[in-house]
């Protein structure tokens, strides 16, 4: 449990009992998700709304364990925890290649996929990537790698080298959910990154103060030459603030849910013939 350190006592509760159950659960059931096809990936568009069009496309995990929907918010850290994290991560990674290097669509979107800070800092993660790309076909550049921010708290060095031997391979590095880890700012000066992704969580009620921190955001990103992604946008209201602000690239409900693979062609086409 949280905050233990040696020697204290714990109150073994009905609650902490429930959920070491629970943990023990999703820890088993994750043994065999990948055998037993239970992992699936939902594709979420992320549109360029200067020139209406499919920028990139992300990658996001599915667990449908028996007749249970299981977050990825809830079985990723029991994952990471239980070291199972990184063969999870490399059939996502060869998955979401393979399904991108067959995607025709014209605008050639990228394949935007979640990477654990477990992964990061692993050593045959490189390899893993090398490996992902040689065997789909798919071109370096069409793969963004989302990381978070506090991975580069801890292990900072190490993080940084391995980003920086991702973007040399072409892949550009997008920083997930910025604004909400405990970083400070001077890690933009060390490491790689070419996207940011503003947390939705700045367009809470898009009050003055939020607003100033998307504007803050997009100039940070201008000055390193980066690209602004907003995420999470469910509303018209929301999108025009966010295109009057500037950012380019907008993510969320409004335009799409995440979605299987099989339903991209006919969001596509519907996405296109509206906009053209
Ligand atoms: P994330 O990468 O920040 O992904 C955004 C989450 O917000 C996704 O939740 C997405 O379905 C949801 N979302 C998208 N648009 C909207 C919107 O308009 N409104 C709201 N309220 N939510 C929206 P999801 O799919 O449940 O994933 C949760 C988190 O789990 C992800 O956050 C990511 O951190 C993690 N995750 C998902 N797939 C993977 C994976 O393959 N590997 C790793 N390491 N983490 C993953
Ligand atoms: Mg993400
Ligand atoms: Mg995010
Ligand atoms: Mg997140």
């Amino acid at each position: 449990h949280k905050n233990l350190g040696k020697g204290d006592a714990i109150a073994f509760s009905p609650a902490l009992f429930e959920e070491f159950q629970h943990d023990q659960i999703i820890r088993d059931g994750l043994k065999h998700a990948m055998a037993t096809k239970e992992l699936s990936l939902a594709y979420q568009p992320i549109v360029d709304v200067q020139t209406n069009s499919l920028w990139a496309i992300e990658a996001l995990l599915r667990w449908q364990h028996k007749d249970q929907f299981i977050s990825p918010a809830e079985f990723i850290p029991i994952a990471e925890k239980s070291g199972r994290i990184n063969q999870i991560g490399a059939w996502v990674l060869n998955k979401a290649c393979e399904d991108a290097a067959q995607w025709a669509y014209p605008t050639k979107p990228a394949v935007s996929v979640n990477v654990s800070s477990i992964q990061l800092l692993d050593a045959n993660f490189i390899q893993i990537i090398i490996d992902a790309l040689r065997n789909s076909g798919l071109p370096a550049e069409r793969l963004h790698l989302e990381i978070t921010e506090s991975v580069m708290l801890e292990n900072g060095e190490l993080a940084q080298s391995q980003l920086k031997k991702i973007a040399d391979l072409g892949i550009h590095i997008s920083i997930d959910d910025f604004g909400t880890g405990f970083s400070s700012l001077n890690q933009l000066q060390t490491m790689s990154f070419d996207i940011i992704k503003i947390d939705r969580s700045f367009l809470q009620d898009l009050s003055k103060r939020d607003k100033t921190i998307i504007s803050a955001t997009k100039l940070i990103a201008d000055e390193f030459e980066a690209c602004a992604v907003a995420e999470g946008i469910e509303t018209e209201t929301e999108l025009e603030v966010l295109k009057d602000l500037g950012i380019r690239y907008i993510q969320g409900y409004l335009l799409a849910r995440p979605m299987p693979n099989s339903e991209l062609d006919d969001w596509v086409n519907k996405y296109h013939n509206k906009n053209n």
